[in-house]
């Protein structure tokens, strides 16, 4: 699965720069040119990452940082946020608006990388490719192959991306709405009954190796892969 940066930079040169190298690793690229670009953009679909440059016409990046941790939809993708400020005042402002983390122009393509790396690691392990293992079973996302109690599963690629957010995220309950974002990241154009047949789909595999009652159903709310 690619990861979406969402490059929200009003320079046009820093903004190809970032397209450039963010694009160069593998991921892709969704330009903003200022905040209310990103709100729409956010709007359509959740990207993984948003590189927030501080200094933005209208709406700043600190205030949509801001808002974007206010809302419940978008509060969990990580910001990285981008300024020509060095000042140790505005990193601590800069971080508590709740941006992950901070990096300073001009800054180095490479330690860039290198951070959207780590906070993609930290904020969204689905993204990570580290082999998976919940009860008897286990993901390997390098190989895409899955195994329970030593049996391959045979997945389908949105099972396969639907059984990894569940392995990474064990516990808790997610609506309809939010798998939707977080696994096919669209929660606009993709209807919700659309999460209930892939779920029917991952459980059939599953059901042969008798880990099909990990994947739960919560009523009224949802679903959550749960050992228990
Ligand atoms: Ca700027």
């Amino acid at each position: 699965m690619t990861p979406n940066i969402l490059l929200v930079e009003d320079e046009p040169a820093i903004q190809e720069l970032l397209a450039f190298n963010v694009t160069q690793c593998g991921f892709r690229a969704l330009q903003a040119y200022d905040a209310d670009a990103a709100m729409g953009l956010i709007n359509q679909a959740l990207p993984d990452l948003i590189l927030l440059d501080w200094m933005l016409p209208g709406i700043s990046g600190i205030e949509l940082a801001k808002r974007l941790r206010a809302d419940q939809r978008t509060r969990d993708i990580p910001i990285i946020m981008l300024t020509a400020r060095t000042d140790e005042r505005d990193k601590v402002m800069g971080l508590e608006s709740g941006a992950d983390d901070y990096i300073t122009k001009p800054f180095s393509p490479r330690e860039l990388m290198a951070r959207i790396r780590a906070v993609l690691r930290r904020r969204a392990p689905q993204m990570s490719e580290e082999t998976v293992k919940v009860e008897s079973l286990e993901l390997s996302p390098v190989t895409h192959r899955v195994f329970a109690n030593g049996q391959n599963i045979v997945l389908g690629p949105t099972e396969f991306r639907l059984l990894h957010f569940f392995m990474t995220h064990v516990e808790r309950v997610y609506s309809r709405s939010q798998l939707l974002d977080q696994v096919w990241g669209d929660h606009v154009f993709v209807e919700e009954r659309t999460v209930d047949v892939h779920i029917r789909r991952l459980r059939q595999a599953l059901e042969p190796s008798g880990t099909d009652g990990l994947v739960q159903t919560v009523r009224g709310s949802g679903y959550r892969f749960s050992r228990t």
